[in-house]
């Protein structure tokens, strides 16, 4: 079943997807298909939740599953492949291909996506590393990728108008029990480089998009080892950006999707942010004021108050 669907998509359309790739970053590939996927225009979202509402989903499976691949399917031509990325599809490969995909690509999905196009484009199969997939009512799993190098990807797509916050750092030190972050980008903190960040803030204030934000586990602690505050890093990286985007942009740290850890908020910690950023308001991410659920869920963050 999978393989009849793997054959529809000829060698000639993978070569067609890869022509429009615009060459920024070693796992750009991946754009044109997610960028066709998000840009679905408003009236046929609108049209297919109408639809969902009147029928009822059509699949089984989580919400998030349901709703994406509904997307996935209007926006998709007859031979489309429905892959699956990101943290549910990580923790819970089996629950999102009941739902309908084909594929799930389990941690970073980056290098994934790009070496199953190759694969594909090559006329081989699409199951394969990095990938879950069913065979009968086994759920099978290639082996998880290497984690990437950030600055060597895109955080969003590098053609169209388009933009997003801008993932500063992945992984996360704390490996709290109810989250992903650390079980699908693994314990060791990766960042992008302050140059490079800076050169994606520069690119998307020139597209029009004012609003520069950033997607981080901790934002304070960028830059560092240890997931402990290096202002230092975080000074160097909003000095970047705000050469790369001027007055024109305005600059968001601390805020969704980039809050604070509690413990990591000081006087000069305050000080910097008041100088180097716009937002005039700070998120801190306190889980629970419960230091038995804390020890539960094995987050060794402090409770507030
Ligand atoms: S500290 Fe936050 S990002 Fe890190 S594992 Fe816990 S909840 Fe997830």
């Amino acid at each position: 079943m999978l393989f009849k669907k793997t054959a529809a998509l000829t060698r000639a359309k993978v070569r067609n997807i890869l022509s429009r790739v615009p060459v920024i970053g070693d796992h750009a590939q991946e754009l044109p298909l997610l960028h066709r996927i998000q840009h679905l225009p408003g009236h046929e979202r609108r049209q297919l939740r109408a639809q969902e509402r009147r029928r009822g989903p059509d699949v089984r499976g989580p919400p998030e599953a349901r709703q994406g691949l509904a997307v996935a399917r209007a926006a998709g031509a007859a031979w489309a492949l429905h892959l699956a990325g990101g943290p549910h599809a990580t923790a819970e490969p089996g629950e999102v291909l009941e739902a309908g995909f084909d594929l799930c690509a389990l941690g970073e999905g980056e290098g994934t996506l790009a070496r199953l196009l190759e694969r594909l484009g090559e006329g081989g199969p699409a199951e394969g590393p990095g990938l879950a997939w069913r065979e009968g009512a086994e759920v099978r799993r290639g082996r998880r990728p290497e984690p990437v190098d950030l600055d060597r990807t895109a955080p969003f797509p590098p053609s169209g108008e388009r933009g997003g916050p801008i993932e500063i750092t992945r992984g996360c030190v704390h490996a709290c029990r109810f989250c992903q972050a650390s079980f699908a980008a693994g314990v060791r903190l990766r960042h992008r480089s302050p140059e490079v960040v800076a050169a994606w803030a520069g690119l998307q204030v020139r597209r029009g998009r004012r609003d520069v934000r950033f997607v981080t586990p901790s934002a304070l602690a960028y830059g560092s080892d240890d997931g402990s505050p290096r202002l230092d890093r975080v000074e160097a990286l909003l000095t970047a950006v705000r050469a790369a985007v001027g007055k024109e942009g305005r600059i968001f740290l601390g805020t969704f999707p980039s809050e604070l850890r509690p413990e990591h908020v000081s006087p000069e910690a305050l000080r910097l942010l008041r100088r180097a950023v716009d937002n005039r308001a700070l998120l801190l991410g306190a889980q629970s004021g419960s230091d038995r659920l804390l020890a539960a869920a094995h987050a060794r963050r402090l409770p507030v108050g």
